[in-house]
């Protein structure tokens, strides 16, 4: 089947490539797809008009996103993003101020006067206002797509498959969209026959690490498996880092 793979169809072979050392193929593209989106934006796009105004209008990137983004550092693009957020920042304590001058005490302030809520509500909101993280919603876009042609062609396409079974394990995040998503109820099944002998494995990884804690097994050696079962376990049950739950 798999010559009816247009040689076009990037995402098919993309997910494939993925599919080793038990990743999970959707983690791994959509934290590829992250890098290659920072490393442009901190080349080109920060003087892209409409994404600084994503990025203004959404208060900046969510906490993950933010760090991800200030670990590569570039310290002129970060100047020209947070300046953006913080003249808004300071419009809107002004606003704030010059609105509630007239109040000399904090006290009738905070009390019921309407238009001193609406000002103290408006700041709230401001400081509170999640619009989402544009990176963050890339990601669940990136997500619906991946997840769509992964099952895709795990059932069309037995080369696919057979990698899926080697070397390909969704983690608990991508797995309960795989759910949400597909209406392909066969394939979803079968996936769901290879998860689960993949978290057997898991447990009894992570059944020996607890095995061999004990005084009597302590000096039994330890596999390479064995050694990172516990940061595998992390890993498949809320995704790589980024990716929520
Ligand atoms: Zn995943
Ligand atoms: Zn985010």
């Amino acid at each position: 089947m798999e010559e009816r793979v247009s040689v076009m169809d990037m995402v098919y072979y993309e997910l494939k490539d993925s599919l080793k050392d038990d990743a999970c193929p959707i983690c791994a593209l959509i934290n590829r797809n992250v890098d290659n989106f920072i490393d442009a934006l901190l080349y080109e796009s920060v003087n892209d008009i409409k994404i600084r105004e994503d990025i203004k209008n959404s208060k900046g990137y969510c906490n993950y996103h933010a760090w991800k983004l200030q670990s590569f550092g570039d310290p002129l693009a970060h100047a020209i993003i947070y300046s953006d957020l913080i003249v808004s920042l300071i419009h809107e304590i002004d606003v704030f101020l010059r609105a509630t001058k007239r109040c000399e005490n904090i006290e009738n302030f905070f009390g019921l006067k309407k238009e001193n809520i609406k000002m103290l509500k408006r700041l709230k909101d401001y400081l509170a206002s999640d619009n989402g993280c544009p990176i963050c919603s890339m990601v669940r876009d990136w997500e619906k797509e991946y997840i769509l042609s992964f099952v895709e062609y795990v059932g069309r396409d037995k080369g696919f498959r057979e990698k899926f079974k080697a070397g390909g394990f969704l983690c608990v995040p991508h797995m309960f969209k795989l759910l949400e998503y597909c209406r392909d109820k066969s394939t979803v099944k079968e996936i769901m026959v290879v998860q689960l002998d993949k978290y057997k494995k898991l447990l009894n990884l992570l059944n020996e690490i607890k095995r061999k804690s004990d005084y009597r097994f302590v000096n039994e050696p330890k596999s390479d498996e064995e050694k990172v079962a516990w940061i595998r376990a992390v890993e498949k049950w809320v995704g790589e880092p980024g990716i929520k739950k």
